[in-house]
C-alpha cells in the first residue's frame, strides 16, 4: 500500500487508495465533520478552485479527487495528452486550504476485472452524449464510485460541464445517493473564455477566436430575453459561429434548462444556451442561461 501523507494544520492529506479513503472518511465523521468532494481530472485552475471554496463553505471537510478517467475518453480523443500537473495541483490544494486529495493509480478504479458501467438514458444521448458516444457512460462510472467512496455528504460540480452537472443530479436521484450535488457558476477570464485545462491547447491566434463563442453564447441570450424569436436568433448565431474561424461547430441549442430538450418557443421555462465547437486540436464547450 503507498504512504498516506499526513495532514499538518493545512497540508492536505495524499491519499491513493479506496481503502485509504473510507479509513479517511471514518476518522472525519468520528470527528462529526461535514464531507464536500470535488471531482476532477486535473490541471487545476481557479474553475477548480471555485468548487473547492464553495466546498469549505458547505462543509468542513473538502476531498479532491485527481484523476484522469480513460473510460470517458474516446478512442481519438485527448486522454494520453491530457495536460497532467500534479505538483503544481498540489499546492494549489493547499494554498486553498483543502483537506485531503485523492490520486488513484488507473489500477486501483479500474482493476483487471472490472465490467460494470452506469448508462443514464435520455438527457445522456442528447448534445455532448451525441457528439461523443459513451462519454458520459464513463463519466456517471466513474462518479459513481467516487460518490461510493467517499460517501460525501454533498458534491460539487462546475456550471462548465452543464449537461454533466444535470445528469449527475439524474443519477444520484435515480439510485438514491445520499448526497447533495451542487452546481457552480463558471468561472471565465478577462475576454469571458470559459476556464479550461484544455485552454492550454490554445495559440494566441486560436484564443482569438475561442473568445467568440462566449461572445455568441451572451448576445444570444439577450435577444432571447428581449423577445427575439429563438429560430431565428439560433440560425443567425449558427451562421456567425461558422464564419468566425472555428473549424466546425458540433452544435449551438437553446434547450430547457433541467431536460436539455431542444426549445423553439419561450413558454416561461429556464432556458440554457449550450454549444460546442472544434478549434485546431482543442474541442471548446460552453453555456449562458437565460
Ligand atoms: P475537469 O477537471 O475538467 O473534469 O473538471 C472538474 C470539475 O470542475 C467539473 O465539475 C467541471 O465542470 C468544473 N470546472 C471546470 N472548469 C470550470 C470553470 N471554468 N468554471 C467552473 N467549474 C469548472
Amino acid at each position: 500500500m503507498s504512504q498516506t501523507v499526513q495532514s499538518t494544520e493545512s497540508q492536505p492529506v495524499i491519499l491513493r487508495s479506496a481503502h485509504e479513503v473510507r479509513h479517511w472518511v471514518d476518522r472525519e465523521r468520528q470527528q462529526g465533520h461535514r464531507i464536500a468532494l470535488v471531482p476532477t481530472m486535473g490541471a487545476l485552475h481557479n474553475g477548480h478552485m471555485a468548487l473547492v471554496q464553495q466546498g469549505l463553505q458547505q462543509a468542513d471537510s473538502v476531498i479532491v479527487s485527481i484523476f484522469v478517467n480513460p473510460t470517458q475518453f474516446g478512442a481519438n480523443e485527448d486522454f494520453s495528452t491530457y495536460p497532467r500537473t500534479e505538483k503544481e495541483d498540489l499546492q494549489k490544494l493547499y494554498d486553498a486550504g483543502a483537506n485531503a486529495v485523492f490520486l488513484p493509480a488507473t489500477q486501483e478504479m479500474y482493476p483487471d476485472n472490472f465490467v460494470t458501467a452506469i448508462s443514464i438514458g435520455g438527457i445522456s444521448e442528447r448534445l455532448e452524449g451525441a457528439h461523443r458516444p459513451g462519454h458520459f457512460d464513463g463519466v456517471a462510472t466513474i462518479v459513481c464510485k467516487l460518490l461510493l467512496q467517499v460517501t460525501p455528504d454533498v458534491a460539487l460540480f462546475g456550471e462548465k460541464d452543464y449537461q454533466q452537472l444535470q445528469i449527475i443530479k439524474r443519477l444520484v436521484s435515480d439510485l438514491n445517493i445520499n448526497t447533495d450535488i451542487t452546481g457552480v457558476p463558471i468561472v471565465r477570464d478577462e475576454q469571458g473564455l470559459a476556464l479550461s485545462s484544455r485552454n492550454a491547447y490554445l495559440n494566441d491566434a486560436q484564443y482569438n477566436i475561442a473568445i467568440a463563442l462566449n461572445k455568441t453564447l451572451f448576445a444570444m441570450a439577450e435577444k432571447i430575453n428581449a423577445g427575439e424569436d429563438i429560430q431565428t436568433v439560433k440560425d443567425r448565431s449558427t451562421a456567425l459561429l461558422e464564419k468566425a474561424g472555428f473549424d466546425s461547430l458540433d452544435y449551438l441549442e437553446i434547450c430547457d434548462a433541467e431536460t436539455l430538450c431542444s426549445v423553439i418557443k419561450k413558454t416561461g421555462q429556464s432556458l440554457r444556451i449550450l454549444a460546442a465547437v472544434h478549434l485546431g486540436k482543442t474541442r471548446l464547450i460552453d453555456n449562458v442561461s437565460i
